[in-house]
């Protein structure tokens, strides 16, 4: 970065900032990884300088036949790991690529179906702020109190609304999605079964998670969570989608451009490319593999320190905690573990009684210390971390009053950012990392 540290120094300095911080913590955000440095490699190449709108041979620019063989590559790369006839591979992230999808397949007050953002579901699912709840008329589903896809409701549901399309697939849900269950309810009302697997990708290729591919019509994925690549989405229609609507590929394609985007980000199409190469490997099928046992490891720890677990436990990479039987709200919590040196976030729990800002559970996940070699035995201190850090703030309890609870808040984070033990954590945190390098 000789040149960066030349020109400006200031985001230089923030760069390499941001280069220890990420060093130095356990970065437990479950939708977060380390990608490798030929993925960030890629990202900074002059690939980021070329305008390319259009497909590859179909472009409204002239000079793009370079740029045509990266974006072939990137899709025969992952029509053949996932096993699909089509793909997209030029959604900017994974918001544009659900948009897409709706517009493809929706028109403007036509119903879909998804989960409850507070209940684990993601803000394209249908939240009513956001455009999948605004332009669509959006039915939600809920999870039962113990934070299982609630399946009676889903099927009562879509038989009363007749959904055109059904989204399933989440963002805060620890459980195994059981797609099958799904397709056999979106057959019943002819909806578009959409299976965003964002967060499980990485699962799903190292074959520790049950496949959408047989069921859904459609699947998006964004390539920067479990799947550890560049930020960015895949759009991929299945045999079972063009099936059912042999022109799905063509309404998705005309989504993107010109429904919703201009030219492609060519940069980060050639590094979902190298990502693609990388998931095939056998070594990314360990990584998936091992990044579920870390999480099993992790939740039967926290147990013993009598965490609460929605839905009792894990099954993929992520724990969701209900912090209320340690009277501690997830926003304490979080701000005491970062403290500490580690990286998770705050969350809602099933039919939690706290508004999001101060929901009263806690998110975490594997993927991102698994990249960095950690095992079972590793998560046993990550653990006791928690439980320690966690302890340091139990009479820290939020005030119910809103106005109140302002107050106390502001006098808490300060004395939490300062609580030596928490620090003394932060530090023994600091150590620990340096025998897991990041890539
Ligand atoms: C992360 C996520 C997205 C959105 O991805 P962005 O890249 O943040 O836009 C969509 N769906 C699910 C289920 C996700 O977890």
């Amino acid at each position: 970065m000789i040149n960066l540290k030349k020109t400006d120094p200031q985001i230089y300095e923030l760069v390499k900032a941001e280069e220890r911080r990420q060093k130095d913590v356990l970065e437990m955000i479950p939708s977060e990884n380390y990608t490798s440095q030929a993925v960030i490699e890629t990202l900074g190449t002059v690939l980021t300088n070329k305008y390319s709108e259009g497909y590859p041979k179909k472009r409204y620019y002239q000079g793009n036949a370079v740029v045509d063989q990266v974006e072939i590559i990137a899709q025969d790369r992952a029509k053949k790991l996932f096993g699909v006839p089509y793909v997209n591979v030029q959604a900017y992230s994974g918001s544009p690529a659900n948009n897409a999808v709706m517009m493809a397949t929706l028109k403007p007050g036509d119903t879909l179906m998804g989960l409850k953002l507070a209940f684990g579901g993601h803000l394209t699912h249908g939240l009513p702020l956001n455009v999948s709840g605004t332009y669509y008329n959006s039915v939600q589903f809920q999870t039962t109190k113990d934070g299982l896809i609630d399946f009676k409701e889903v099927e009562e549901l879509a038989l009363k609304h007749k959904p055109k399309l059904i989204i399933c697939g989440f963002t805060a849900y620890p459980r195994v999605v059981d797609f099958a269950k799904f397709a056999k309810i979106a057959d019943k009302v002819g909806a578009i079964l959409l299976a965003d697997i964002s967060h499980i990708t990485g699962l799903i290729v190292a074959g520790v998670h049950p496949s959408p591919f047989a069921y859904a019509h459609i699947v998006t994925t964004t390539t920067h969570k479990t799947l550890r690549g560049p930020r960015g989405a895949l759009i991929m229609v299945t045999d079972k989608g063009l099936k059912k609507d042999p022109d799905l590929g063509k309404k998705i394609d005309s989504a993107i451009i010109p429904g919703l985007q201009g030219g492609p980000h060519d940069n980060q199409t050639a590094a979902i490319a190298v990502c693609l190469k990388e998931a095939s490997t056998a070594s990314f099928k360990k990584y998936g593999e091992q990044i579920v046992k870390n999480t099993k490891a992790l939740a039967e720890a926290l147990h013993t320190y009598g965490f609460d677990l929605v839905s009792g436990g894990s099954d993929n990479h992520l724990i969701l905690i209900d912090l209320r039987n340690k009277g501690v709200n997830g926003a304490v919590a979080a701000l005491a573990l970062e403290t500490a040196g580690i990286v998770a976030n705050k969350n809602g729990v099933p039919f939690d009684t706290m508004p999001p800002f101060f929901p009263s559970g806690l998110r975490l996940g594997t993927p991102a210390i698994t990249t960095r070699g950690m095992k079972e035995k590793e998560m046993k201190h990550v653990a006791a971390w928690i439980h320690h850090a966690i302890e340091e703030v139990e009479s820290l309890a939020l005030p119910i009053d809103k106005e109140e609870r302002k107050g106390v808040w502001k006098e808490y984070k300060g004395d939490i950012i300062k609580n030596k033990n928490l620090l003394k954590i932060a530090k023994e945190i600091k150590s620990f990392c340096v025998k897991f390098p990041v890539p």
